[in-house]
This record gives C-alpha cells, sequence and structure tokens, in this order.
C-alpha cells in the first residue's frame, strides 16, 4: 500500500489537486499562483499547509500526509451541507458537527467535548434541543433543525458548560486512586520503532516507562491497562489506542512518547492536550492533567521545560475522557538521551505520572505542593 504523501518541490495532478483545496479554503491567493494549474509544490503551498495544520492543532511540517488529508475532507463542511446523525461506530467528522455541537453547547446543552466528532452525547443533546423547540426528536439534523438552530440566540459562550462539566464528573469519582481506570499507551510499536538516537528506540523505552507507570498504578489500586505490550506485533493507529480507551471506560489515558530530532540541541520534556484554539474547543481537564505531568517531572529531573500545548492528534481528539501525551526527552540530545537510557530516571518519571494522575482527582483544598507528594503517601 502506498501512502500518501505531498511536499515542497513534489509535481503532478494531486499536487495540482492540493492547491485548489487550499484556495477554496481561503489559504491560497491568486497571486500565489493558484492559476498555474502545472506548477510544483511551491513555497506558497508549503505555507498555506502549514498554516491549515497549524490552525487544526497537528504538527505544522508542510508535509500533506494521511492525517492532513482527513482534515482537509473535514474542513470542507458547512453546517446544512448534509443531514448529521449518530452512526454508530464509524462516526460523522467535520466542521458542519464542529459548528452544531459549538451551536448546542451555547444553546445550554450537553454535547460532551466540541471535537467535531458527531458521537452518541451529541445525539442525546440533538433529541433534547428538539424536544425543547417542538421538532420531532429523531436525533437527525436536517433543514427544520437547522433552521431552528439558526433562530435562538445563544445563552452562553464557547464550550464552558463542558469544561465545568468534565471537571466535576471527575472529582465526582472521589480523591481515592483504588477502583479508578487509568490506560497507559505506550507509543508505536510493532515494526514501528517511533524516534531512535543514541543507541535507543521510542517504542522500546515507551514501552518500558509505560510499564513502569502501570505497576505504579496498580500498587495504588487502581485498574490499569496498557494499549499494547512490549512484544505486541502490529502496528496500532492511534484511534485504535482512543477505542481501546473508551472500550475500558477509562477515567484518564496517557500516552508516552520520546522525541528526536535531525540536530543535537533540541531538548526537554512537553506535554499535549486535547485542544484547539480556534474553535474554542478543548478539554479542560485534559489541560490541567498535562499541567500536572509536566510540573511534576520538571520538579523531579533535569529535563528542560518545554511547557503544555493543544494539539487535535487522534488518540487526543478521539478519546471520551481526558487524555494527555508525553514527549520526554529526545532521544536526539546527548544529556536526554543519557537519563533515558537509565533505569532510575524512568521510575523517577512513573513516580511523577502516577503522583499527577492522584492530583486530578483532589480538589485543591488536598493538594499538597509540586514535588512534594510521595508515591507511598497514594496507597
Ligand atoms: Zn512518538
Amino acid at each position: 500500500m502506498t501512502t500518501l504523501r505531498y511536499s515542497l518541490g513534489d509535481t503532478g495532478p494531486a499536487v495540482n489537486e492540493l492547491r485548489s483545496k487550499f484556495a477554496q479554503l481561503g489559504l491560497l491567493r491568486a497571486n500565489d499562483g493558484v492559476e498555474f494549474s502545472d506548477a510544483p509544490f511551491d513555497a506558497p503551498l508549503d505555507r498555506a499547509v502549514r498554516q491549515f495544520q497549524l490552525e487544526r492543532g497537528v504538527t505544522a511540517d508542510g508535509v500533506v500526509g494521511p492525517l492532513t488529508y482527513r482534515l482537509l475532507e473535514e474542513a470542507r463542511w458547512r453546517l446544512g451541507d448534509r443531514l448529521l446523525s449518530y452512526s454508530g461506530s464509524n462516526p460523522l467528522v467535520g466542521d458542519d458537527v464542529m459548528a452544531l455541537q459549538r451551536r448546542l453547547a451555547e444553546l445550554g446543552f450537553d454535547v460532551g467535548r466540541i471535537d467535531g466528532v458527531f458521537g452518541p452525547v451529541a445525539e442525546n443533546a440533538l433529541r433534547e434541543f428538539q424536544r425543547n423547540v417542538g421538532l420531532p426528536p429523531d436525533g437527525t439534523c436536517g433543514p427544520a433543525t437547522f433552521k431552528a438552530l439558526a433562530r435562538l440566540a445563544p445563552i452562553v459562550t464557547g464550550g464552558r458548560p463542558h469544561w465545568l462539566r468534565e471537571g466535576e464528573a471527575l472529582r465526582r469519582l472521589g480523591p481515592r486512586l483504588s477502583g479508578k481506570v487509568v490506560v497507559v499507551d505506550p507509543g508505536h510499536g510493532g515494526s514501528d520503532r517511533g524516534a531512535t538516537g543514541h543507541g535507543l528506540e521510542e517504542a522500546t523505552v515507551a514501552a518500558d516507562l509505560a510499564a513502569r507507570i502501570e505497576g505504579r498504578l496498580a500498587a495504588t489500586g487502581v485498574h490499569a491497562f496498557l494499549t499494547r505490550g512490549r512484544a505486541t506485533p502490529d502496528e496500532l493507529d492511534e484511534a485504535s489506542r482512543a477505542r481501546f480507551a473508551n472500550d475500558a471506560g477509562a477515567n484518564l489515558v496517557i500516552s508516552v512518547h520520546v522525541d528526536a530530532t535531525r540536530g543535537t540541541q533540541a531538548s526537554g520534556v512537553a506535554t499535549y492536550y486535547y485542544g484547539i484554539d480556534r474553535h474554542g474547543a478543548f478539554s479542560a481537564v485534559g489541560e490541567q492533567f498535562a499541567g500536572l505531568i509536566q510540573r511534576e517531572i520538571v520538579a523531579r529531573t533535569d529535563l528542560r521545560d518545554c511547557h503544555t500545548h493543544p494539539k487535535t492528534w487522534d488518540l487526543l481528539r478521539y478519546t471520551r475522557m481526558p487524555a494527555v501525551r508525553v514527549e520526554l526527552g529526545y532521544l536526539s540530545n546527548p544529556h536526554d538521551a543519557a537519563r533515558l537510557a537509565d533505569p532510575a530516571f524512568r521510575d523517577v518519571v512513573a513516580e511523577a505520572i502516577v503522583v499527577a494522575v492522584q492530583r486530578v482527582f483532589l480538589s485543591k483544598d488536598d493538594d499538597a505542593t509540586t514535588g512534594a507528594l510521595l508515591l507511598r503517601d497514594l496507597a
């Protein structure tokens, strides 16, 4: 199977098609050479791709691969273009679904996370809305529902009610770790080894770190599940990992990665949660959880603080619970690689992450200073 993949310098009909797609989205203008149908993938198109990726919350690398193609497909839908309803395991995804979710949320309905995916929560909210305005509650957004949606003025702004609900739902579970469900996802695996450097492979490092986290979580009474074992033969895509977490009924998800770049300069730890500024849609608990993991790791190690950031990568987007991806250091950097090779360092990181898990469930009053909580206090 050949994977679609286009970037600067490529030519051919697919590049022409990309050019017209980006022009339709308003990211390429006439003076960017849109009219030259046989032009190669040039600098203006590269800029347009990167801007689009940035706006959509994915890695802005200028490469149009499967994920960027999918996002381009989503971007062309406007609310009212097609009927929207819940279709089970293969849900409708697109900007029109995102617009519907935002609209319902503004009107005070519980749509769950605003993620552009038409799931069962969105369907319930839609039925509720239809009942409220005297339409048949069929859960299908058609012409009459579009009209009713457009007529009403918003009563709340943005995703605020959902942010509050998400936090409340988690805190209602209580502070004890015992009985909580946490999915730990080691990145890559199978034939996909991820980043490499200084004799280390990301897939192996991530699997070892995940096992250490899982062991510590289990010791506190958490039901901890790994998305893959050390020797899982097949590659798992991010959507399958998200499905695993949804099916497990996880309260939280932690995805473990390490990074690498071509040079040796880049270093440090960063954490990511579901979010996209442009749409005002994000996971508030995800952001909080990412911040906690980031702080605990930075407080306990000498890794550089590369902060927390919103992203829409599939694992973060398709999980129905707060999910965080950790990028723990760079295998291409001698300092980070030396740390990552050290089992004692991996233990410290695993402990930091378990403490962060504990903190998510604590109310502000019960919480201690960063770096002060120890694993043995949690069990
Ligand atoms: Zn990775």
